[in-house]
Protein backbone atom coordinates (compact mmCIF):
# COMPACT_ATOMS: atom_id res chain seq x y z
CA UNK A 1 0.00 0.00 0.00
CA UNK A 2 1.29 3.93 -0.80
CA UNK A 3 0.54 6.66 1.35
CA UNK A 4 -3.25 7.58 1.41
CA UNK A 5 -4.15 10.84 0.30
CA UNK A 6 -6.40 11.78 3.50
CA UNK A 7 -7.07 10.46 7.06
CA UNK A 8 -10.04 10.27 9.30
CA UNK A 9 -10.20 9.59 12.58
CA UNK A 10 -13.24 8.98 14.44
CA UNK A 11 -15.53 6.00 13.22
CA UNK A 12 -18.99 6.70 15.11
CA UNK A 13 -21.83 6.84 12.61
CA UNK A 14 -20.70 9.98 10.76
CA UNK A 15 -17.04 8.83 10.65
CA UNK A 16 -17.78 5.57 9.22
CA UNK A 17 -19.99 6.71 6.93
CA UNK A 18 -17.80 9.99 5.20
CA UNK A 19 -15.25 8.10 5.33
CA UNK A 20 -16.54 4.99 3.05
CA UNK A 21 -18.23 8.27 0.74
CA UNK A 22 -14.79 9.55 0.53
CA UNK A 23 -13.41 6.09 -0.66
CA UNK A 24 -15.98 5.30 -2.93
CA UNK A 25 -15.06 9.01 -5.19
CA UNK A 26 -11.75 7.65 -5.45
CA UNK A 27 -9.55 9.11 -2.86
CA UNK A 28 -7.82 6.15 -0.70
CA UNK A 29 -8.64 6.88 3.10
CA UNK A 30 -6.96 5.85 6.22
CA UNK A 31 -9.03 5.67 9.35
CA UNK A 32 -8.65 5.21 12.93
CA UNK A 33 -10.52 5.28 16.11
CA UNK A 34 -9.31 5.55 19.93
CA UNK A 35 -11.87 1.83 20.35
CA UNK A 36 -9.84 -0.08 17.65
CA UNK A 37 -12.84 -2.81 16.82
CA UNK A 38 -14.50 0.08 14.90
CA UNK A 39 -11.38 0.47 12.69
CA UNK A 40 -11.54 -2.99 11.94
CA UNK A 41 -15.62 -2.76 11.24
CA UNK A 42 -14.84 -0.26 9.27
CA UNK A 43 -12.42 -1.50 7.04
CA UNK A 44 -14.86 -4.85 6.92
CA UNK A 45 -17.76 -2.36 5.68
CA UNK A 46 -15.50 -1.24 2.70
CA UNK A 47 -14.96 -4.69 1.71
CA UNK A 48 -18.71 -5.50 1.48
CA UNK A 49 -19.41 -1.72 0.10
CA UNK A 50 -17.16 -2.86 -2.80
CA UNK A 51 -13.90 -3.06 -1.95
CA UNK A 52 -13.38 0.99 -1.67
CA UNK A 53 -9.75 1.89 -0.68
CA UNK A 54 -10.08 2.24 3.24
CA UNK A 55 -6.65 1.43 5.15
CA UNK A 56 -6.89 0.71 8.81
CA UNK A 57 -4.75 1.55 11.69
CA UNK A 58 -4.85 0.78 15.42
CA UNK A 59 -2.06 3.24 16.58
CA UNK A 60 -2.54 7.00 16.07
CA UNK A 61 1.40 7.04 14.40
CA UNK A 62 0.99 4.69 12.05
CA UNK A 63 -2.25 6.53 10.90
CA UNK A 64 -1.03 9.37 10.67
CA UNK A 65 2.87 8.42 8.90
CA UNK A 66 0.42 6.35 6.01
CA UNK A 67 -0.40 9.89 4.68
CA UNK A 68 0.49 12.15 2.31
CA UNK A 69 1.80 15.38 2.70
CA UNK A 70 0.84 17.54 3.73
CA UNK A 71 -1.46 15.53 5.65
CA UNK A 72 -4.98 16.14 6.07
CA UNK A 73 -6.94 14.36 8.95
CA UNK A 74 -10.47 14.91 9.55
CA UNK A 75 -11.71 14.06 13.17
CA UNK A 76 -15.22 13.47 13.76
CA UNK A 77 -15.80 12.40 17.25
CA UNK A 78 -17.93 13.96 20.45
CA UNK A 79 -17.49 17.63 20.31
CA UNK A 80 -15.56 19.48 23.31
CA UNK A 81 -12.87 17.66 25.41
CA UNK A 82 -13.03 14.56 22.79
CA UNK A 83 -11.64 17.10 20.12
CA UNK A 84 -9.03 18.38 22.12
CA UNK A 85 -7.74 14.39 23.04
CA UNK A 86 -8.09 13.30 20.13
CA UNK A 87 -5.81 16.27 18.52
CA UNK A 88 -2.87 15.69 21.36
CA UNK A 89 -3.16 12.52 20.27
CA UNK A 90 -2.81 12.80 16.62
CA UNK A 91 -0.60 16.03 16.37
CA UNK A 92 2.04 14.54 18.37
CA UNK A 93 3.21 12.68 14.72
CA UNK A 94 2.23 15.47 12.57
CA UNK A 95 4.73 17.44 10.35
CA UNK A 96 4.59 21.67 9.67
CA UNK A 97 2.01 22.31 6.81
CA UNK A 98 -0.15 19.79 7.66
CA UNK A 99 -4.05 20.02 8.51
CA UNK A 100 -6.77 18.84 11.04
CA UNK A 101 -10.31 19.36 10.06
CA UNK A 102 -12.84 19.00 12.62
CA UNK A 103 -16.44 17.79 11.42
CA UNK A 104 -18.23 18.08 13.98
CA UNK A 105 -20.83 20.00 15.91
CA UNK A 106 -18.58 22.17 17.62
CA UNK A 107 -18.94 25.37 19.40
CA UNK A 108 -17.51 27.93 16.84
CA UNK A 109 -15.12 29.40 19.58
CA UNK A 110 -13.32 25.99 20.35
CA UNK A 111 -12.27 25.77 16.75
CA UNK A 112 -10.72 29.40 16.89
CA UNK A 113 -8.73 28.46 20.28
CA UNK A 114 -7.65 25.23 18.67
CA UNK A 115 -7.03 27.08 15.16
CA UNK A 116 -4.46 29.31 17.43
CA UNK A 117 -3.01 26.08 19.65
CA UNK A 118 -2.32 24.24 16.53
CA UNK A 119 -0.96 26.84 14.75
CA UNK A 120 1.86 26.71 16.95
CA UNK A 121 3.07 24.12 15.80
CA UNK A 122 2.81 24.60 12.17
CA UNK A 123 -0.12 23.28 11.63
CA UNK A 124 -3.18 24.20 9.72
CA UNK A 125 -7.18 23.86 11.06
CA UNK A 126 -10.31 23.95 9.81
CA UNK A 127 -13.88 24.05 11.87
CA UNK A 128 -16.28 21.82 9.33
CA UNK A 129 -19.93 21.54 10.09
CA UNK A 130 -21.41 18.24 8.40
CA UNK A 131 -25.26 18.17 7.77
CA UNK A 132 -27.09 15.27 6.34
CA UNK A 133 -26.87 12.50 9.42
CA UNK A 134 -25.75 9.13 8.52
CA UNK A 135 -27.07 9.10 4.75
CA UNK A 136 -25.49 12.39 4.00
CA UNK A 137 -22.41 11.51 5.39
CA UNK A 138 -22.61 8.29 3.03
CA UNK A 139 -24.05 9.30 -0.03
CA UNK A 140 -23.65 13.03 0.10
CA UNK A 141 -23.50 15.89 3.21
CA UNK A 142 -23.35 19.76 2.87
CA UNK A 143 -20.17 20.84 3.76
CA UNK A 144 -19.59 24.20 5.65
CA UNK A 145 -15.87 24.52 6.20
CA UNK A 146 -14.25 27.59 8.04
CA UNK A 147 -10.84 28.72 8.71
CA UNK A 148 -7.36 28.37 7.54
CA UNK A 149 -8.09 29.00 3.05
CA UNK A 150 -4.76 27.41 2.27
CA UNK A 151 -6.15 23.67 4.42
CA UNK A 152 -9.35 24.37 2.47
CA UNK A 153 -7.67 24.42 -0.99
CA UNK A 154 -5.38 21.16 0.04
CA UNK A 155 -8.93 19.30 0.20
CA UNK A 156 -11.15 20.90 -1.96
CA UNK A 157 -11.09 18.85 -4.35
CA UNK A 158 -12.14 16.25 -2.35
CA UNK A 159 -14.80 18.25 -0.43
CA UNK A 160 -16.15 19.18 -4.31
CA UNK A 161 -16.59 15.37 -5.04
CA UNK A 162 -17.64 14.34 -1.48
CA UNK A 163 -20.55 16.68 -1.29
CA UNK A 164 -24.21 16.27 -2.48
CA UNK A 165 -24.58 17.32 -5.88
CA UNK A 166 -27.58 19.32 -7.11
CA UNK A 167 -28.43 19.68 -10.42
CA UNK A 168 -28.11 23.55 -11.54
CA UNK A 169 -26.20 24.87 -8.32
CA UNK A 170 -23.24 22.46 -8.24
CA UNK A 171 -21.70 20.87 -4.95
CA UNK A 172 -22.77 21.80 -1.62
CA UNK A 173 -19.97 23.00 0.21
CA UNK A 174 -18.09 25.82 -0.36
CA UNK A 175 -15.20 28.02 1.77
CA UNK A 176 -17.51 29.14 4.65
CA UNK A 177 -15.26 31.81 5.93
CA UNK A 178 -12.30 32.60 8.50
CA UNK A 179 -12.66 31.16 12.26
CA UNK A 180 -15.14 29.48 13.50
CA UNK A 181 -17.25 30.47 10.85
CA UNK A 182 -17.90 26.95 9.47
CA UNK A 183 -19.50 26.05 13.20
CA UNK A 184 -21.63 28.76 13.46
CA UNK A 185 -23.21 28.42 10.38
CA UNK A 186 -23.77 24.66 10.98
CA UNK A 187 -24.88 25.86 14.45
CA UNK A 188 -27.31 28.34 13.08
CA UNK A 189 -28.78 26.05 10.25
CA UNK A 190 -29.11 23.67 13.44
CA UNK A 191 -31.32 26.19 14.60
CA UNK A 192 -33.15 26.61 11.57
CA UNK A 193 -33.89 22.94 11.44
CA UNK A 194 -35.30 23.43 14.98
CA UNK A 195 -37.30 25.51 13.66
CA UNK A 196 -38.74 23.74 10.38
CA UNK A 197 -39.55 20.62 12.57
CA UNK A 198 -41.58 22.68 15.26
CA UNK A 199 -43.79 24.59 12.36
CA UNK A 200 -43.99 20.92 11.09
CA UNK A 201 -44.99 19.01 14.20
CA UNK A 202 -47.69 22.58 14.92
CA UNK A 203 -49.59 21.84 11.16
CA UNK A 204 -49.20 18.37 12.38
CA UNK A 205 -51.28 18.94 15.77
CA UNK A 206 -53.56 21.77 14.01
CA UNK A 207 -54.78 18.98 11.01
CA UNK A 208 -54.85 16.26 13.59
CA UNK A 209 -56.28 18.02 16.65
CA UNK A 210 -58.89 20.54 15.14
CA UNK A 211 -59.52 18.86 10.96
CA UNK A 212 -59.71 15.37 12.69
CA UNK A 213 -57.34 13.72 10.45
CA UNK A 214 -56.17 10.17 10.85
CA UNK A 215 -52.46 9.28 9.64
CA UNK A 216 -53.36 7.63 6.19
CA UNK A 217 -54.72 11.43 5.21
CA UNK A 218 -51.51 13.47 7.05
CA UNK A 219 -49.02 11.18 4.77
CA UNK A 220 -51.43 11.93 1.32
CA UNK A 221 -51.53 15.82 2.71
CA UNK A 222 -47.78 15.67 3.05
CA UNK A 223 -47.20 14.03 0.28
CA UNK A 224 -49.05 16.02 -1.60
CA UNK A 225 -47.51 19.36 0.02
CA UNK A 226 -44.00 18.21 -0.68
CA UNK A 227 -44.88 18.32 -4.61
CA UNK A 228 -44.89 22.50 -4.38
CA UNK A 229 -43.18 25.11 -2.85
CA UNK A 230 -43.15 23.22 0.55
CA UNK A 231 -40.68 20.10 -1.33
CA UNK A 232 -38.22 19.59 1.07
CA UNK A 233 -36.67 16.63 3.05
CA UNK A 234 -38.28 17.11 6.07
CA UNK A 235 -41.48 17.43 4.65
CA UNK A 236 -41.36 14.03 2.63
CA UNK A 237 -40.10 12.11 6.05
CA UNK A 238 -43.15 13.53 7.88
CA UNK A 239 -44.91 11.87 5.25
CA UNK A 240 -43.20 8.83 5.95
CA UNK A 241 -43.99 8.77 9.26
CA UNK A 242 -47.00 8.66 9.18
CA UNK A 243 -47.56 5.80 6.85
CA UNK A 244 -45.33 3.48 8.94
CA UNK A 245 -47.21 0.80 11.33
CA UNK A 246 -46.45 -0.28 14.75
CA UNK A 247 -44.11 -3.58 14.70
CA UNK A 248 -44.71 -4.08 18.40
CA UNK A 249 -48.55 -3.85 18.48
CA UNK A 250 -51.62 -2.44 16.85
CA UNK A 251 -52.05 1.28 14.73
CA UNK A 252 -49.37 3.50 13.76
CA UNK A 253 -45.96 3.90 14.94
CA UNK A 254 -45.94 7.84 15.32
CA UNK A 255 -48.72 7.38 17.93
CA UNK A 256 -46.87 4.99 20.30
CA UNK A 257 -43.69 7.80 20.52
CA UNK A 258 -43.73 9.38 23.22
CA UNK A 259 -44.18 12.91 23.17
CA UNK A 260 -40.90 14.46 24.95
CA UNK A 261 -37.93 15.77 22.41
CA UNK A 262 -33.89 15.31 22.82
CA UNK A 263 -31.80 17.85 22.06
CA UNK A 264 -27.83 18.37 21.68
CA UNK A 265 -27.18 21.63 22.29
CA UNK A 266 -27.10 22.91 19.00
CA UNK A 267 -30.28 24.57 19.19
CA UNK A 268 -29.83 26.49 22.31
CA UNK A 269 -26.34 27.68 21.25
CA UNK A 270 -28.27 29.49 18.43
CA UNK A 271 -31.13 31.05 20.59
CA UNK A 272 -28.02 32.27 23.16
CA UNK A 273 -26.49 33.39 20.39
CA UNK A 274 -29.23 35.21 19.18
CA UNK A 275 -29.76 37.28 22.50
CA UNK A 276 -26.08 37.77 22.61
CA UNK A 277 -26.19 39.25 19.42
CA UNK A 278 -29.59 41.27 19.67
CA UNK A 279 -31.12 39.80 17.02
CA UNK A 280 -35.03 38.34 17.24
CA UNK A 281 -34.96 35.28 16.56
CA UNK A 282 -38.57 33.93 18.46
CA UNK A 283 -39.74 31.08 15.86
CA UNK A 284 -36.20 29.33 16.44
CA UNK A 285 -36.64 30.16 20.53
CA UNK A 286 -40.14 28.75 20.47
CA UNK A 287 -38.72 25.53 18.74
CA UNK A 288 -36.69 24.97 21.73
CA UNK A 289 -39.08 26.64 24.40
CA UNK A 290 -41.23 23.93 23.05
CA UNK A 291 -38.48 21.21 23.33
CA UNK A 292 -38.30 21.83 26.98
CA UNK A 293 -41.78 21.96 27.61
CA UNK A 294 -42.47 18.45 26.14
CA UNK A 295 -39.60 17.68 28.67
CA UNK A 296 -42.15 17.92 31.92
CA UNK A 297 -43.99 15.12 30.54
CA UNK A 298 -45.16 14.31 33.85
CA UNK A 299 -46.22 17.28 35.07
CA UNK A 300 -48.15 17.60 31.87
CA UNK A 301 -49.79 15.12 32.75
CA UNK A 302 -50.54 16.44 35.89
CA UNK A 303 -51.32 19.98 34.64
CA UNK A 304 -54.16 17.73 31.64
CA UNK A 305 -55.94 16.50 34.89
CA UNK A 306 -56.15 20.41 36.79
CA UNK A 307 -57.34 22.04 33.65
CA UNK A 308 -59.69 19.17 32.18
CA UNK A 309 -62.86 20.88 32.54
CA UNK A 310 -61.36 24.25 31.27
CA UNK A 311 -63.76 23.73 28.47
CA UNK A 312 -61.48 23.46 25.73
CA UNK A 313 -62.28 19.67 24.36
CA UNK A 314 -65.80 21.81 24.38
CA UNK A 315 -64.48 23.73 21.88
CA UNK A 316 -62.63 21.26 19.90
CA UNK A 317 -65.58 19.11 18.97
CA UNK A 318 -68.37 21.49 18.30
CA UNK A 319 -65.92 23.48 15.48
CA UNK A 320 -67.53 22.79 12.25
CA UNK A 321 -64.22 22.19 10.12
CA UNK A 322 -63.76 22.57 6.26
CA UNK A 323 -61.02 19.88 6.22
CA UNK A 324 -60.12 20.76 2.51
CA UNK A 325 -59.72 24.04 3.54
CA UNK A 326 -57.91 23.90 6.79
CA UNK A 327 -55.53 22.00 4.84
CA UNK A 328 -54.77 24.38 2.37
CA UNK A 329 -54.75 27.39 5.04
CA UNK A 330 -52.27 25.29 7.33
CA UNK A 331 -50.03 24.82 4.29
CA UNK A 332 -50.03 28.32 3.37
CA UNK A 333 -49.63 29.16 7.58
CA UNK A 334 -46.45 26.49 7.05
CA UNK A 335 -44.88 28.60 4.18
CA UNK A 336 -45.17 31.84 5.74
CA UNK A 337 -44.15 31.11 9.07
CA UNK A 338 -40.98 29.56 7.05
CA UNK A 339 -39.76 32.65 5.82
CA UNK A 340 -40.10 34.34 9.15
CA UNK A 341 -37.83 31.39 10.40
CA UNK A 342 -35.14 31.47 8.05
CA UNK A 343 -35.36 35.81 8.05
CA UNK A 344 -34.53 34.95 11.65
CA UNK A 345 -31.80 32.67 10.96
CA UNK A 346 -29.68 34.87 8.01
CA UNK A 347 -29.99 37.80 9.97
CA UNK A 348 -28.29 35.96 13.06
CA UNK A 349 -25.16 34.77 10.62
CA UNK A 350 -25.06 38.34 9.11
CA UNK A 351 -24.61 40.01 12.85
CA UNK A 352 -22.23 37.70 13.74
CA UNK A 353 -20.44 37.93 10.45
CA UNK A 354 -20.39 41.72 10.85
CA UNK A 355 -19.09 41.36 14.13
CA UNK A 356 -16.06 38.95 13.48
CA UNK A 357 -15.40 40.25 10.27
CA UNK A 358 -16.30 36.75 8.21
CA UNK A 359 -17.92 38.67 5.26
CA UNK A 360 -20.27 35.82 4.96
CA UNK A 361 -21.95 35.45 1.70
CA UNK A 362 -25.90 34.40 2.84
CA UNK A 363 -26.92 33.68 -0.64
CA UNK A 364 -23.93 30.97 -0.86
CA UNK A 365 -24.66 29.29 2.61
CA UNK A 366 -28.37 29.08 0.94
CA UNK A 367 -27.21 27.48 -2.08
CA UNK A 368 -25.05 24.96 -0.10
CA UNK A 369 -27.81 24.32 1.78
CA UNK A 370 -30.20 23.24 -1.07
CA UNK A 371 -28.83 19.28 -1.08
CA UNK A 372 -27.46 17.07 1.43
CA UNK A 373 -28.58 18.33 4.78
CA UNK A 374 -31.43 18.12 6.84
CA UNK A 375 -32.99 21.50 5.83
CA UNK A 376 -32.60 20.93 2.15
CA UNK A 377 -35.63 22.35 0.31
CA UNK A 378 -36.69 23.84 -3.20
CA UNK A 379 -37.43 27.09 -0.90
CA UNK A 380 -33.76 27.57 -0.38
CA UNK A 381 -33.46 28.29 -4.08
CA UNK A 382 -35.76 31.66 -3.66
CA UNK A 383 -33.74 32.77 -0.56
CA UNK A 384 -30.16 32.12 -2.91
CA UNK A 385 -32.17 34.58 -5.28
CA UNK A 386 -33.31 37.17 -3.04
CA UNK A 387 -30.00 37.94 -2.02
CA UNK A 388 -28.30 37.50 -5.24
CA UNK A 389 -31.11 40.01 -5.81
CA UNK A 390 -30.09 42.45 -3.18
CA UNK A 391 -26.59 41.28 -1.57
CA UNK A 392 -27.41 44.05 1.14
CA UNK A 393 -31.02 42.74 1.95
CA UNK A 394 -32.07 43.74 5.90
CA UNK A 395 -33.86 41.41 6.16
CA UNK A 396 -35.80 38.28 3.72
CA UNK A 397 -39.36 39.20 4.55
CA UNK A 398 -38.72 42.60 2.70
CA UNK A 399 -37.57 40.99 -0.40
CA UNK A 400 -40.42 41.32 -2.79
CA UNK A 401 -41.13 37.54 -4.33
CA UNK A 402 -40.96 36.75 -0.35
CA UNK A 403 -43.28 40.11 0.70
CA UNK A 404 -45.81 39.16 -2.10
CA UNK A 405 -45.77 35.57 -0.85
CA UNK A 406 -46.67 36.50 2.64
CA UNK A 407 -48.97 39.32 1.96
CA UNK A 408 -50.74 36.40 -0.34
CA UNK A 409 -50.83 33.68 2.35
CA UNK A 410 -51.53 36.41 5.41
CA UNK A 411 -55.35 35.62 5.83
CA UNK A 412 -54.86 31.82 6.06
CA UNK A 413 -51.87 32.40 8.81
CA UNK A 414 -53.93 34.54 10.61
CA UNK A 415 -56.90 32.03 10.20
CA UNK A 416 -55.06 28.99 11.19
CA UNK A 417 -53.59 30.84 14.29
CA UNK A 418 -57.09 32.32 15.43
CA UNK A 419 -58.43 28.80 15.20
CA UNK A 420 -55.57 26.76 16.79
CA UNK A 421 -56.13 29.70 20.14
CA UNK A 422 -59.87 29.06 20.45
CA UNK A 423 -59.09 25.66 20.12
CA UNK A 424 -56.45 25.52 22.74
CA UNK A 425 -53.97 24.07 20.70
CA UNK A 426 -50.94 25.92 21.05
CA UNK A 427 -49.11 27.13 17.97
CA UNK A 428 -45.76 28.60 18.92
CA UNK A 429 -43.62 28.95 16.31
CA UNK A 430 -46.43 29.95 14.19
CA UNK A 431 -47.53 32.00 16.65
CA UNK A 432 -43.74 33.93 17.30
CA UNK A 433 -43.73 33.64 13.33
CA UNK A 434 -46.49 36.01 12.79
CA UNK A 435 -45.97 38.34 15.75
CA UNK A 436 -41.85 38.88 14.52
CA UNK A 437 -44.14 39.99 11.03
CA UNK A 438 -46.42 41.99 12.61
CA UNK A 439 -44.03 44.02 14.73
CA UNK A 440 -41.33 44.01 11.82
CA UNK A 441 -44.06 45.56 9.21
CA UNK A 442 -45.44 48.00 11.81
CA UNK A 443 -43.67 51.19 11.43
CA UNK A 444 -44.86 52.53 15.37
CA UNK A 445 -44.69 49.92 18.01
CA UNK A 446 -45.19 50.55 21.39
CA UNK A 447 -41.80 50.73 22.50
CA UNK A 448 -42.79 54.22 23.42
CA UNK A 449 -44.69 53.22 26.19
CA UNK A 450 -41.32 50.84 27.57
CA UNK A 451 -39.24 53.80 26.88
CA UNK A 452 -41.40 56.09 29.32
CA UNK A 453 -41.64 53.56 31.99
CA UNK A 454 -37.87 52.94 31.54
CA UNK A 455 -37.29 56.83 32.19
CA UNK A 456 -39.82 56.88 35.01
CA UNK A 457 -38.45 54.20 37.31
CA UNK A 458 -34.11 54.58 35.89
CA UNK A 459 -34.00 58.04 34.54
CA UNK A 460 -32.74 56.13 31.76
CA UNK A 461 -34.23 58.97 29.43
CA UNK A 462 -36.02 58.91 25.78
CA UNK A 463 -35.42 60.29 22.73
CA UNK A 464 -38.90 62.37 21.30
CA UNK A 465 -40.09 61.67 17.91
CA UNK A 466 -39.94 65.85 16.71
CA UNK A 467 -36.92 66.85 18.02
CA UNK A 468 -32.99 65.39 18.20
CA UNK A 469 -31.82 65.10 21.65
CA UNK A 470 -31.59 62.67 24.82
CA UNK A 471 -34.72 63.72 27.39
CA UNK A 472 -35.38 62.94 31.15
CA UNK A 473 -38.75 63.41 32.67
CA UNK A 474 -39.80 63.34 36.05
CA UNK A 475 -42.80 61.62 35.35
CA UNK A 476 -43.75 60.72 39.50
CA UNK A 477 -43.84 64.27 40.26
CA UNK A 478 -46.10 64.84 37.23
CA UNK A 479 -48.12 62.16 38.37
P1 LIG B 1 -20.57 10.62 18.49
O1 LIG B 1 -21.51 9.64 19.11
O2 LIG B 1 -20.81 12.06 18.70
O3 LIG B 1 -19.08 10.29 19.02
C1 LIG B 1 -18.56 8.99 19.03
C2 LIG B 1 -17.14 9.02 18.54
O4 LIG B 1 -16.34 9.87 19.40
C3 LIG B 1 -16.49 7.64 18.61
O5 LIG B 1 -15.61 7.51 17.53
C4 LIG B 1 -15.74 7.71 19.93
O6 LIG B 1 -14.66 6.82 20.02
C5 LIG B 1 -15.23 9.11 19.86
N1 LIG B 1 -14.79 9.59 21.17
C6 LIG B 1 -15.58 9.91 22.22
N2 LIG B 1 -14.80 10.33 23.24
C7 LIG B 1 -13.52 10.28 22.82
C8 LIG B 1 -12.27 10.60 23.40
N3 LIG B 1 -12.19 11.09 24.65
N4 LIG B 1 -11.14 10.43 22.67
C9 LIG B 1 -11.22 9.95 21.41
N5 LIG B 1 -12.37 9.63 20.78
C10 LIG B 1 -13.51 9.80 21.49
O7 LIG B 1 -20.43 10.29 16.93
P2 LIG B 1 -21.28 10.77 15.68
O8 LIG B 1 -22.74 10.69 15.96
O9 LIG B 1 -20.72 10.04 14.53
O10 LIG B 1 -20.93 12.32 15.58
C11 LIG B 1 -19.61 12.81 15.39
C12 LIG B 1 -19.67 14.33 15.37
O11 LIG B 1 -20.48 14.74 14.26
C13 LIG B 1 -20.30 14.96 16.61
O12 LIG B 1 -19.73 16.21 16.85
C14 LIG B 1 -21.74 15.16 16.20
O13 LIG B 1 -22.38 16.19 16.93
C15 LIG B 1 -21.58 15.53 14.73
N6 LIG B 1 -22.75 15.24 13.89
C16 LIG B 1 -23.49 14.14 14.07
C17 LIG B 1 -24.58 13.90 13.25
C18 LIG B 1 -25.42 12.65 13.41
O14 LIG B 1 -26.45 12.56 12.72
N7 LIG B 1 -25.02 11.69 14.24
C19 LIG B 1 -24.89 14.79 12.23
C20 LIG B 1 -24.08 15.90 12.03
C21 LIG B 1 -23.00 16.11 12.88
P3 LIG B 1 -14.88 5.39 20.72
O15 LIG B 1 -15.47 4.52 19.67
O16 LIG B 1 -13.50 4.98 21.12
O17 LIG B 1 -15.79 5.59 21.89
Amino acid sequence: MGLTRIGLAGLAVMGQNLALNIAEKGFPISVYNRTTSKVDETVERAKVEGNLPVYGFHDPASFVHSIQKPRVIIILVKAGAPVDQTIATLSAHMEEGDCIIDGGNEWYENTERREKAVAELGLLYLGMGVSGGEDGARNGPSLMPGGSYEAYKNIEDILLKVAAQVPDSGPCVTYVGKGGSGNFVKMVHNGIEYGDMQLIAEAYDVLKSVGKLSNDELQEVFSEWNKGELLSFLIEITSDIFGIKDDKGEGYLVDKVLDKTGMKGTGKWTVQQAAELSVAAPTIAASLDSRFLSGLKEERVEAAKVFKSGGFGDILSSQPVDKAKLIEDVRQALYASKICSYAQGMNLIRAKSMEKGWDLKLGELARIWKGGCIIRAIFLDRIKKAYDRNPELPSLLVDPEFAKEILDRQSAWRRVICLAINAGISTPGMSASLAYFDTYRRERVPANLVQAQRDYFGAHTYERIDMPGSFHTEWFKIA
